[in-house]
Formats: C-alpha cells, sequence, structure tokens
C-alpha cells in the first residue's frame, strides 16, 4: 500500500524515551494523527491538555496494544468488550467502560469511565508494543481545530514547541473513531466514525441506541467532548444543497468549494473535488478542509454529502460541527 509507512526503529526509541520523560509524541494512526503522552503519568498528560488548549471537562482516548493492555486501564471488561474487540480491534473503534484505579482522573475529565481504543497502524502499534504502556492521543491539533490527516499538518499546527512527530504518511480512514459506550446495561454510540451502529448491533447481536447528544457546554453530557462547533477550518464556513448550486458562490470575494459532485467555478472561486464514495471522501475530507484554509478565500463552501448510514453519517457529523457558527 502506497501510505503504509513501516515503523523505523530508532524513531520508536527515540519516542519511547521521550514518552517516558513525560514528554510528548505525535504518532500515526488509521484515523488521524494522535498527540500522545503516557496515559498514566498525570504530569504527560496535563501538558497535551495544555498544548490542544482543550477543555479540561473532555476526556482523552487511551490507546492501547490489545484487549490485554486495555485490562489494566477498565475496571470491568465484559463479555461485550471482548468481542468488539476481537472483531473490530485494531481498528476504528472506541470503547467505552469502567476505570481502573491506575488511570488518572485528569484522563477522564473527572469521570469514572475510560475511553479505550487499539489503532491499526504499524507505527502507532509498535509504538505501543516497544512502550508496553498506553498513550493517550487525542487528535493532534489545536483544541476545535481540523483533525490532522498529514505528519506535516501536526508540524504545522506544533511548530515550536515539545513534540516529536513519527511520520506515518496519509492517515487511511480519515475520520475519528466510532465511540460506543458499553459501560452500562444499554449500549450507545456516543459518536459515529467508519464502524456503523448496524455493525456494532450484529456483532452484540442486540439493538445498539444511537446518542446524537451534543454538548453545549452547560450541565452533564454522557459525552463531554462533543462540542457544537468542532474540526471548524478558521475561514467561516457553509454546507450547501445541490439545488442552491451556483447561487451559493458569493459575488464578493473568493470561495473554496468542497464537493463530491462534479462541479466547475470560476476563479477566483476554486473546487475541491473529493471522492463520490465514503470511504475515499472520508480519506481526503480533513486534508481539503486544510487546504482550504491554506487558499485564504473568504468562505469555505462545502455540498452536503449523500444521505445515508455509516460513514456518510460520520461524515455529517464532522461537517455539521465544522460549519456550526461559534456561540
Ligand atoms: P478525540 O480524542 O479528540 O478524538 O475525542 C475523544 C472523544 O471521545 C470525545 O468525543 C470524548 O467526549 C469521547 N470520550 C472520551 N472518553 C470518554 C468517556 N469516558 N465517556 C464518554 N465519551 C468519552
Ligand atoms: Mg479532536
Amino acid at each position: 500500500m502506497a501510505d503504509a509507512v513501516s515503523p523505523n526503529l530508532a524513531d520508536i526509541h527515540e519516542a519511547a524515551e521521550r514518552l517516558r520523560a513525560g514528554r510528548v509524541v505525535a504518532f500515526p494512526t488509521e484515523t488521524v494523527y494522535g498527540l500522545g503522552a503516557d496515559a498514566l503519568n498525570e504530569g504527560a498528560v496535563a501538558r497535551v491538555f495544555a498544548l490542544k488548549g482543550r477543555p479540561s471537562t473532555n476526556p482523552l482516548i487511551v490507546h492501547v496494544s490489545g484487549p490485554e493492555m486495555a485490562r489494566r486501564v477498565t475496571a470491568e471488561w465484559p463479555e461485550w468488550a471482548e468481542r468488539l474487540a476481537r472483531w473490530f480491534w485494531p481498528g476504528p473503534l472506541t470503547l467505552i467502560l469502567p476505570k481502573a484505579a491506575c488511570v488518572p482522573s485528569i484522563v477522564t475529565g473527572g469521570g469514572g469511565t475510560v475511553a479505550v481504543r487499539c489503532p491499526d497502524h504499524p507505527v502507532a502499534l509498535a509504538l505501543l508494543f516497544h512502550y508496553q504502556r498506553p498513550l493517550v492521543g487525542p487528535s493532534a491539533n489545536k483544541s476545535g481545530g481540523i483533525s490532522p490527516t498529514t505528519a506535516e499538518h501536526v508540524r504545522s499546527a506544533f511548530a515550536g514547541e515539545d513534540v516529536m512527530v513519527l511520520e506515518g504518511g496519509a492517515c487511511r480512514t480519515g475520520i475519528e473513531s466510532t465511540v460506543v459506550d458499553v459501560s452500562g446495561a444499554d449500549p450507545a454510540v456516543l459518536r459515529p466514525g467508519a464502524v456503523g451502529a448496524t455493525e456494532i448491533a450484529a456483532v452484540l447481536r442486540r439493538p445498539v441506541r444511537i446518542d446524537e447528544g451534543t454538548h453545549t457546554g452547560v450541565g452533564p453530557s454522557v459525552s463531554p467532548g462533543r462540542m457544537a462547533r468542532h474540526y471548524a477550518p478558521r475561514t467561516p464556513a457553509r454546507m450547501f444543497g445541490a439545488e442552491e448550486w451556483p447561487g451559493v458562490l458569493p459575488r464578493d470575494g473568493s470561495a473554496v468549494v468542497i464537493t463530491h459532485e462534479e462541479r466547475r467555478a470560476d476563479p477566483p472561486h476554486r473546487v475541491i473535488r473529493l471522492s463520490s464514495e465514503a470511504a475515499g471522501y472520508a480519506a481526503g475530507l480533513y486534508a481539503a478542509l486544510h487546504e482550504a484554509d491554506a487558499l485564504g478565500a473568504t468562505v469555505v463552501l462545502i455540498e452536503r454529502p449523500p444521505a445515508g448510514d455509516g460513514i456518510w453519517s460520520a461524515v455529517l457529523d464532522r461537517l455539521t460541527r465544522a460549519t456550526t457558527e461559534e456561540d
């Protein structure tokens, strides 16, 4: 595969040294690049929150090498978790479970549950197997911004800061993992991703609730990180429907149009064409948003993606948050 970068052992050793010293190492996963630190080292995790400017109430995902390491950070490992891990790991599915006492509460935003996932990327797995300890790995961008899908995105977000970046090519999946809460009696998808609720329900052999709840920043929330505005470019962005084309193009200023359709727009407007197939679209989306920001247009216009479940619904979720205005 063109982008499957194999791990460089010297880099993995250096990364592990840094992690042991409580420093931060960004690593590639199949979803997006993560900002890694030792999940059991409170000071190291605090550095990740500070680097991202992430609210302390937004818990982090703990990355593990597999079910065995997952058991070390969870207080319970029910049959459901075992089944989902066997089926989907390594892969883009995060499980919410009661946390073990060894996990500092800064990781979980003060809550009693922890999010765990085993990433499907040779570099991430090499790091986890070598380091032998769980790593937090929120997306390696400043809080609220566009997630990074290349090492270059990470380097430009943290230029001049003490962050080692492991190279791993372009992320294959391109959007964040599906988050499923299996800590209670009623499994629920808290964040859509590449793994669909139907697939999860099929593996669990029971219905799975989809919790669309968005956290407004006020009051308790089952998934504290679900901010209404997220994944957003710096340039004002809005979504449009096919029926609005081409009237949606501004008379003054320039637009970058991101679309899965064949669309033409005269300069100064630009068109970034993404795949019309869900997996390809998701893989290219964040790079397109980064590129749109770099082009310095006055507005980013994103064509509403086709309705669908699975990856298309995860894409729509990200686009809705990316185009939500700040309060
Ligand atoms: P990110 O690390 O940016 O991909 O975001 C992690 C996502 O997982 C956020 O949406 C969090 O709210 C969610 N998450 C992490 N830990 C928990 C938890 N214990 N309970 C519910 N959601 C969680
Ligand atoms: Mg993020």
